[in-house]
């Protein structure tokens, strides 16, 4: 597979609520008792035979005892109602309306569910702030009584019931139910679910991202944290022109909640970075921000520094490394950083694995389409060279800097290093980033945190494989977040 196709598992929440209600309850008596904890229970939607409740016997696996297939996607979605009924807070019992449907796949990509809210209220008993929409569950919390519509759940999952297990639907790649986290080649069931939950429970927008309109001219409780970071305005005090083009704006977009800003400190390490020096380099002097590889050593300080030397081996010059070098790449890259486009055909990893075959001390891939800075995917155990990407536009900049080189050397400096003055994934504030990719990605653009965050999130659009089932600091800001809007 090739790395800039690798299979996509996408996570969405629910784009827009099912339900909006503005209504202002009878305040009954609430002596909202002190409680350390809260009840989810999960309500199975399924049919007979289905889903939650299919019979297809399964072997136990990973501490999940079920003995059928539903029960052990059942046991799963316990696990995670358990681990966030442990952490937040609430005297109203969180009800969440579950089911296993056919969701959208191919062979190469799928959906692995969607969650979200099922109501949304505003100006319900005690409500912090009038005219302000808020999830049902957090609405039921703050107002110490169930406000949600009888018979409704506050929260509605879906999740992909073919996954793994049809040639169209990412074959051989399916929900691991175990409970351990050993997932192997699968995708943990558990972790998914944490996340999808989180929407539910409020790490989402009612307000669409796509126009900036609110629903009945109403915002949301996110969008008075939720700041353009160039101007430090909210998107409650924002035009709908200014929110749809925030939510567009790489890098555009922050948490401003004080709950997560005092804990990035405690969660995000320091940024990664290329730094361009030396004789050579002219106007590409200066510090870039680099997707990470998931494969070979994270960068750290010391830097890894060295003469930077492009790959050429197509006519026009660019160099894909998708083969062992030739005798004259091969002296340009040793004991030198190596320049490489993305694309070829073949795997990151074949590029890192044939310039360290050569003798390169680092790798910086350029890539090959315009973009934001995006990660280098893949895994090899046999590469121990760092490596990093850079967008096309910073690629073309830095390599007019390598036109007048000789085969040795080329006066243009790369150090592979960590900036300790930036956290990764955070502004220059200090303040975490949200998914704000300059092509619009429905269902996953500004409800999800950065990309870039360092350890991986929970709450990123897609479920990265160093995960834990850990929703708190120090490894976790997810919950600080649903802390700041209330709970
Ligand atoms: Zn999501």
């Amino acid at each position: 597979m090739k790395s800039a196709d690798r299979p996509q598992a996408r996570l969405r929440h629910l784009v827009r609520p099912l339900a909006a209600a503005a209504a202002a309850l009878a305040l009954l008596a609430s002596a909202a008792g002190a409680q350390a904890a809260a009840t989810i229970v999960i309500v199975n939607q399924n049919a007979a035979g289905v889903g939650f409740n299919d019979a297809t016997p399964a072997m136990p696996v990973g501490g999940n005892p079920g003995t059928t297939l539903g029960q052990q996607r059942l046991n799963a979605f316990q696990r995670a109602a358990d681990i966030w009924g442990a952490t937040l807070t609430s005297d109203v019992t969180i009800r969440i309306g579950a089911s296993f449907v056919p969701l959208s796949c191919t062979a190469s990509s799928a959906v692995l569910g969607s969650a979200g809210a099922n109501e949304i209220w505003s100006d319900f008993p005690n409500a912090p702030r009038a005219a302000t929409w808020y999830p049902a569950a957090l609405a039921s919390k703050l107002a110490g009584e169930d406000i949600a519509t009888p018979g409704q759940p506050h929260i509605v999952a879906r999740f992909n019931s073919r996954l793994g297990l049809a040639a169209d639907c990412l074959p051989g790649v399916p929900f691991y139910l175990g409970l351990d986290r050993n997932f192997g080649s699968g995708i943990d069931l558990v972790t998914v679910l944490l996340h999808e939950f989180a929407h539910g429970l409020g790490f989402q927008t009612f307000t669409d991202e796509a126009t900036g309109e609110e629903i009945l001219d109403i915002p949301s409780i996110w969008d008075y944290y939720l700041v353009n970071n160039s101007n430090n305005r909210p998107w409650v005090e924002s035009t709908p022109a200014e929110r749809a083009a925030t939510a567009v704006t790489w890098r555009g977009l922050s948490w401003n909640g004080p709950n997560v800003t005092a804990a990035v400190p405690q969660v995000l390490g320091p940024a990664s970075n290329l730094n361009i020096g030396g004789p050579a380099a002219g106007a590409a002097g200066g510090n870039y921000g680099v997707g990470d590889a998931s494969f070979g050593p994270a960068l750290s300080n010391p830097p890894v520094r060295g003469q930077l030397m492009p790959v050429v081996d197509q006519a026009d010059g660019s160099g894909y490394a998708c083969t062992a070098l030739n005798a004259l790449n091969a002296l340009a890259v040793r004991g030198n950083i190596a320049l490489v486009d993305r694309g070829g055909g073949c795997d990151f990893t074949a590029k890192a694995r044939n310039v360290q075959a050569a003798g390169a001390l680092g790798l910086v891939v350029a890539d090959n389409v315009p973009g934001d800075v995006s990660s280098l995917g893949g895994s090899d155990p046999g590469i121990a060279i760092p490596a990093v990407r850079v967008t096309q536009a910073d690629g073309a900049t830095i390599k007019a800097a390598l036109q007048r080189r000789s085969r040795l050397q080329s006066g243009v400096v790369a150090s592979l290093g960590l900036d300790e003055t930036r956290y990764a994934g955070a502004d220059a504030a200090g303040r975490i980033l949200l998914y704000t990719p300059t092509i619009y990605a429905p269902g996953s653009s500004v409800s999800h945190y950065t990309t870039e965050a360092r350890p991986n999130q929970l709450m990123e659009p897609s479920i990265n494989l160093d995960l834990t089932h850990e929703v708190t600091p120090p490894r976790d800001l997810t919950f600080p977040l649903l802390r700041d809007i209330g709970w």
